[in-house]
Parts: structure tokens; sequence; C-alpha cells
């Protein structure tokens, strides 16, 4: 029987170890947004760049003769997984999401957007802020009176940063040492941080915890009603053999 072919939406390490995992028993193309530049590669053939929204994504499955989507692109990307999700509908495509476990710390202050985050950080005085939101997560916090230690992949656009801040570009992942230094040398009162969950990022929580650093975490977006969904590259792993 011929092996399906797949489109592998990603730009994580999970979606790495995932087509490490696959090739080059399964026919499978690796998409990339094209938003960072040198981004990791994952093994076998990638194609880089948007497919133009859900219509044009679903033009592309028909094009290349895609038989399944696996959607394992970031926990707060909500659009290309709601772009995949209605694609795959239109198409009647198998369409599995690989969504990593949330965190579930204690204690952390709950939000629902970037701008609730600046609003809270505001109302609770918050001067001295660790932002770990990513590039498009600085402009709620343009007006800010706080001072901001700012981290990021690439940078934000100037126009969408608060007026005290240091800018901070790095990848992950981090350790628990270094999260702790940077935090407690640069006096850090509150940290801001997505729900992203992983292992790779981790560490600010918990060294967050040990001082005494107030967390705000936003939520994440909700996924597509019905999807279905698996936790980690082992069950995505089993989900492509039953095709
Ligand atoms: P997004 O808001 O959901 O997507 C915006 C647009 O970018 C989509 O409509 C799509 O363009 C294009 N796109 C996104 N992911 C793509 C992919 N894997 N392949 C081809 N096109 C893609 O996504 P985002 O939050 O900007 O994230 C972009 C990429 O960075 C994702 O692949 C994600 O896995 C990765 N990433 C995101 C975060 C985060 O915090 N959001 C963190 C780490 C990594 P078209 O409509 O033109 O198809």
């Amino acid at each position: 029987m011929k092996a399906p072919r797949i489109l592998l939406l990603g730009g994580t390490a999970e979606a790495r170890a995932l087509a490490a995992r696959l090739h080059p028993g399964v026919e499978l193309t690796s998409s990339l947004a094209g938003r960072v530049p040198d981004p990791a590669l994952p093994v076998g053939n990638v194609r880089i760049g948007g497919f133009g929204g859900a219509a044009g994504l679903r033009d592309w499955l028909w094009d290349n003769g895609i038989d399944a989507v696996v959607d394992a692109t970031h926990p707060f990307a909500a659009t290309i997984t709601a772009n995949a999700a209605t694609a795959c509908a239109e198409l009647s495509l198998p369409h599995l999401v690989l969504a990593r476990p949330a965190w579930e710390p204690e204690g952390v202050q709950l939000v629902r957007s970037n701008s609730a985050a600046a609003e809270l950080v505001a109302r609770q005085g918050y001067s001295r802020v660790f932002l770990t939101t990513g590039r498009s997560g600085t402009a709620a916090f343009r007006g800010s009176d706080a001072w901001f230690l700012i981290r990021a992949v690439t940078p934000p656009d100037p126009v969408a940063l608060p007026p005290r801040h240091e800018l901070l570009l790095s990848r992950g992942p981090y350790e628990y040492d270094g999260e702790r230094t940077l935090m407690r040398e640069h006096h850090i009162d509150a940290l801001v941080t997505k729900n992203s969950g992983g292992a790779m990022t981790r560490p600010k929580l918990d060294a967050a915890a040990d001082l005494g650093v107030a967390v705000v975490m936003i939520d994440r977006p909700a996924l597509p009603p019905g999807v279905i969904t698996v936790a980690g590259v082992d069950e995505a792993v089993d989900w492509v053999a039953g095709l």
C-alpha cells in the first residue's frame, strides 16, 4: 500500500521531533511560516511561507495530493490551526493537532490576552517586568510606565515597544540557574508569559516561584471544536501509523 502523504505544520520542537520519527518512511512535507531568520529545520522535505488563508491551504493540500495533516504548531498559533481545521474539513482529510500539555503552575494570575496582562501589570503596580510573550506580544505594553526586560527570538517593531526597556534577543531552551540569575540581577518583580507549555521554557516559572516573582500568564486560545488532539510525539506517530 502507498505510504500516506502528510503535511506537517511546524515551527516547534515537537514538529521537528515528529519529522525525525516519520522520515523517511512517510512521505512528509514540513511547513514553516518563515517568521524567523535561520529557523531550526526539520529533516526531510520543507516548505516555507504562508498558504494564503484557509482557502489557499485547501488548494495547496489538493494540488499536492496530501492525504492527512498534522498540526504541530505552537499552541498560540491560532490562525493557522483554525485554517488547517477548516481546510481539512472541506476536503474531508484526516487531521490531527499535536497540542503539548499546558503548564499548570500554582499561584499564577491567569489572563485572556496581552492587553489584559498589561492592565493587570498596571493595576498591580509592577515596576520591573520580565516580558516573554514574543515579538507580537509587546504592543499591548507600549503605554506602560513600568521597566521591561523583553526577551524575544526576533526584534519587535520599535513602535510596539514600551518606552523603558532592555531587549534580549535569544532562543530557548533555557535553564533554571540562568533564568534565576537573569531575574535576580534585573530586580524583576513580575514575569509575563504565555501558557506555552513544554520543558524548553518552563524553568522561568520555577525560578519565579523560588524568587517570589509574581507570574501573569496568558491563557491559551481555544482549539477549533471537534479536532482530534494528542499531547505528544509518540501518540502522533501512532496516529500516523493508523492512517
Ligand atoms: P498564526 O498567527 O497562527 O498564523 C499567521 C499566519 O502565518 C497563518 O495564517 C499562515 O499564513 C502563516 N503560518 C503560520 N504557521 C505556519 C506554518 N507552520 N506554515 C505555513 N504558514 C504558516 O501563527 P504565529 O503565531 O504567527 O506563528 C507562526 C509560526 O511560528 C507557527 O508555525 C508556529 O508554530 C511558530 N511559533 C509560534 C509561536 C507563538 O508564540 N505564536 C511560538 C513559537 C513558534 P497564511 O494564512 O498565508 O497561510
